[in-house]
């Protein structure tokens, strides 16, 4: 039996989006394709408030971190760390051998404006890496203030991971200032894995250019050379393409603000559950995301005996990451999981802990 899927990724799939990747195949380099790519590019472009470049690339997102951080980093990068994914930008600055100073705060809590602030007064950097929604720890960070920082710095290449909050909450990159943001489709996008989005502000281009050994597969001036013919370098998963364009033509039917509103009311749901359980939140107050909650597992059972259970009904949960495995469980409440789904699902945890 199939397991509904209430992990933070890959989440579950609408049966219409898997059918638009079996779209008969078309040759990449045919006007077919750049039609369909410029039309997916503008969807993006209109989900994210920019009107910056989108980079379409056929990889995980991890690609793309990489990407920004070969294209985007010539001094020395400061990467807030708040869990494991901005964990993950600093070890990809170190493994592309940039210099790379880590703002770490416990797991669970955000990083705050003031000390980024604090760091960058310095003068020591050229960009700073940060995720938006930390999925180790559910903590979303408070964007809009740390945008009004970054307005301070303007040589300061703003990078930003938003892999697991993307097409779920509203990212005004053009307004925020944000010069790299980047995401892969399995998570809020609700599609398959293997594709990646990122917005590319002309700041980030611009320093691109003077960067030596970008690398070849994430050479950012060579994807906006194709991007300029609506192409892609090499060969991408176009079945993904067909599918990305589909859900955001569905993405805009539901109306963009619906959207947001139903991740965030879901989040609240799933939250007040918790707390009438006698659950507390991992994330701190106030930084709590809206696509995925990392609840206290205070009540100490087995998140496997959970799983066993809900595997019964049809559905999954996700434990702790890394070393949270037993201590949290994590619910995810992004894609197109509808309010419905949660209700069943926490009435399905409901008979497993009575039990
Ligand atoms: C899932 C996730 C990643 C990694 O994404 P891949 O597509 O597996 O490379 C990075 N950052 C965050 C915040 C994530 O949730």
């Amino acid at each position: 039996m199939h397991k509904r899927l209430f992990i933070p990724g890959p989440t579950e799939v609408r049966k219409s989006i898997l059918e638009a990747m079996a779209t008969p195949m078309i040759g990449h380099r045919f006007p077919e394709f750049d039609e369909l790519f410029k039309s997916t590019v503008e969807k993006v472009q209109k989900l994210l408030y920019t009107k910056n470049v989108i980079f379409v690339s056929t990889s995980s997102s991890t690609g793309l971190m990489e990407g920004a951080m070969r294209n985007c980093v010539s001094k020395r990068v400061l990467s807030c760390v708040n869990g494991a994914f901005s964990k993950r930008w600093a070890q990809i600055a170190e493994a592309n051998g940039k210099e790379v100073d880590r703002l770490e705060v416990e797991w669970g809590k955000a990083v705050k404006p003031e000390m980024i602030d604090e760091k960058l007064k310095t003068g020591k950097y050229d960009a700073i890496s940060l995720v938006l929604n930390e999925t180790s720890t559910g903590v979303y960070a408070p964007i809009a203030e740390i945008a009004e920082v970054m307005k301070k710095y303007p040589d300061v290449i703003f990078m930003v991971d938003a892999v697991s909050c993307m097409a779920g909450t509203k990212i005004e990159v053009d307004k925020l200032g944000i010069d790299v943001v980047l995401a892969g489709v399995q998570k809020a996008f609700a599609l398959p894995p293997g594709l990646a989005v990122a917005a590319i502000s002309k700041k980030a281009m611009e320093k691109a250019k003077i960067i030596k050994n970008r690398g070849y597969y994430f050479d950012f001036l060579v994807m906006k050379k194709y991007y300029d013919k609506w192409e892609t370098p090499a060969t991408p998963s176009i079945s993904h393409i067909y599918a990305l364009d589909k859900q955001m033509s569905d993405i805009f039917e539901e109306g963009l603000d619906n959207r947001f509103k139903r991740h965030l009311k879901m989040a609240e749901y799933t939250r007040n559950w918790a707390k009438e359980r006698g659950f507390t939140m991992f994330s701190e107050e106030g930084h709590h995301s809206p696509t995925v909650s990392c609840i206290n597992n205070t009540k100490g059972f087995k998140i496997g005996d959970l799983n066993a259970f809900l595997a019964k009904k049809g559905a999954v949960i996700s434990n702790g990451y890394g070393i949270l495995k037993e201590k949290t469980f994590r619910i995810a409440h992004m894609g197109d999981t509808q309010m419905s789904n949660m209700e069943e699902l926490l009435y399905w945890i409901d008979e497993f802990l009575s039990k």
